[in-house]
């Protein structure tokens, strides 16, 4: 076995998860990716939001239509930098919810970082 391997089964054993989770993270650096956030201009929709959340976004970055976030061809108008290299999220404090369900690791980040070429081991 080697020392990374004996590392997170010593930790497994000691049932330190959050630690766990913590060594896994970094294969999944959603600042050194973005991937989810050009991916379509279908995604970044409003779904369960209440009116005080909605309102807090900036309507420089919302659809004509209010119904998502405003999006230059797959990509959300809110995202800066270079996918898969250093991306920010310019909203992110008030980032829709279909954004904060997206999970490093999820089914829908493993799609996106494969359309985008990038790694999803
Ligand atoms: S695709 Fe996954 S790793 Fe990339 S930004 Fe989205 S959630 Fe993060
Ligand atoms: S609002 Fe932020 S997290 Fe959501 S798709 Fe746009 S850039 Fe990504």
């Amino acid at each position: 076995m080697n020392s990374v391997a004996s590392g997170l089964l010593a930790l497994a054993s000691a049932g330190d998860f959050s630690s766990l989770e913590e060594r896994a993270a970094p294969l999944f650096d959603c600042q050194s990716c973005g991937a989810c956030c050009s991916y379509s201009a279908e995604w970044p929709r409003f779904s369960t939001e209440d009116d005080a959340q909605l309102d807090r976004i900036p309507q420089d970055y919302v659809a004509a239509d209010e119904a998502g976030m405003r999006c230059d061809g797959v990509r959300c108008s809110a995202l800066s930098g270079e996918v898969g290299k250093s991306t920010i999220c310019g909203i992110y404090e008030v980032r829709p919810d279909v954004c904060r369900a997206c999970m490093p690791g999820g089914d829908d980040c493993l799609m996106a970082r494969k359309a985008h070429g990038l790694p999803a081991p």
